[in-house]
């Protein structure tokens, strides 16, 4: 089969673990007879030195255009004090919201072989964790109406959070749909207690729990929510929640794996062209040292085959490569323990693919 790809690779780091993904991708397609075709375009900081835009149309064009896209990150202390919609990060909810990517699927999950990084008591870390996050991504507070107007005290800004009965069913149906694909569990995370968009999404996932009785539904209050992940993890397997809960609840649960170098996301939409990215950041601390981790980028191309290209067994040969590096005690410096030997970006990307 051959599928083209649409490479962001952004800044700092960006280049660097965006070109190990490839790498690998390149090796799977050798292994199992695909053909992976790899166009790049310019986002972020290096679309801004290059076009004066952070998201050039030709980028959101091509990929419209491709079978799917792998990000690396955008952003960096040379763009810092550029205005609101001319930074970087004006690129990613642009091509999110270009894309229709309305669902973000943001796995945490605590390897075995790294449960010492686990800022967590080590009697809840030994139970491991492996929470899958689907959060709401085109909805909600983050595009509602805002501003500034003259209220009770002068001057004030607000910014209001709405959400459809559409909105709620598609992400209801993705969160089941996963669970269905995992432990059937879903935990759905509100403030139902407060606020009319969460009483609206509390009773649209009940209604759409009917579709689904071989899966478990439970409501969780946000701040319940927010506890439940430090007390005990283990008790969660889907967690959906809206756009504001979820990039909160999503950054809390990659913190308590503690290893943000680890962790993929997918951005989806109703086709199959999605979005792939690393949670971290552009880290232009060390950009350019060829140390970064590259596993989080590599496991989004895992994510990328499994999500966009229904090639599960492909996406199980990168994950169990990726285990069995970390088994085997190869560490980057963001995960190896202080004063231990440490693997480049490039060296870490030759084990992987040598697993492969
Ligand atoms: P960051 O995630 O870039 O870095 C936080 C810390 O984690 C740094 O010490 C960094 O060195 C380390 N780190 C991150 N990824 C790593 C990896 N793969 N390997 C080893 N170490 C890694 O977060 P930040 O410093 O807050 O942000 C830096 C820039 O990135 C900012 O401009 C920010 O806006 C941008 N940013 C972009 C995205 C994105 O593109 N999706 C997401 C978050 C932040």
């Amino acid at each position: 089969m051959n599928y083209s790809i649409a490479l962001l690779r952004g800044d700092g780091i960006g280049p660097e673990i965006v070109d190990s993904a490839v790498r690998v991708l390149e090796k799977v397609g050798e292994k199992f007879g695909h053909n992976f075709s790899f166009t790049p375009y310019l986002i972020g900081g290096a679309a801004i030195d290059a076009t004066g835009a952070p998201l050039p149309q030709e980028t959101v064009d091509g990929c419209k255009n491709s079978d799917s896209v792998l990000l690396g990150s955008v952003g960096g202390p040379k763009w810092d004090n550029l205005p609101g919609d001319k930074r970087p990060e004006k690129a990613l909810l642009g091509i999110r919201s270009a894309l229709g990517l309305f669902t973000n699927l943001r796995p945490a999950k605590l390897y075995p072989a790294l449960a010492e990084a686990c800022p967590l008591k080590e009697s809840v870390a030994e139970n491991g964790f492996d929470i899958m996050i689907v959060r709401e991504l085109t909805g909600g507070i983050y595009f509602g109406d805002r501003g500034y107007r003259e209220g009770k005290y002068g001057k004030e800004a607000y910014d209001t959070e709405c959400y459809s009965r559409m909105e709620i069913e598609r992400i209801a149906r993705v969160a089941f749909e996963t669970a269905r694909k995992r432990s059937k569990k879903v935990a759905s995370v509100d403030k139902a207690n407060v606020l009319e968009t969460s009483r609206l999404w509390r009773k649209v996932m009940h209604e759409i729990a009917e579709e689904y009785p071989d899966v478990e539904l439970r409501d969780v209050l946000v701040d319940n929510a927010a506890m439940q992940l430090v007390r005990n993890p283990a008790q969660f397997d889907v967690i959906v929640t809206s756009n504001m809960f979820g990039d909160i609840l999503s950054d809390e649960a990659s913190q308590i794996t503690g290893s943000i170098g680890m962790l993929p996301s997918a951005s989806l939409n109703e086709t199959t062209v999605g979005m792939y990215e690393p949670i971290h950041g552009s880290a232009p601390d060390i950009a350019g040292k060829g140390i970064a981790n590259p596993i989080a980028t590599i496991l989004s191309a895992a994510m990328m085959l499994r999500y966009s290209f229904s090639l599960s067994e492909e996406a199980d040969c990168i994950e169990k490569a990726v285990d069995s590096v970390l088994n085997d005690g190869l560490r980057t410096s963001d995960i190896a323990a202080i004063g231990a030997p440490s693997l480049s970006t490039d060296e870490m990307t030759d084990a992987v693919i040598a697993r492969l």
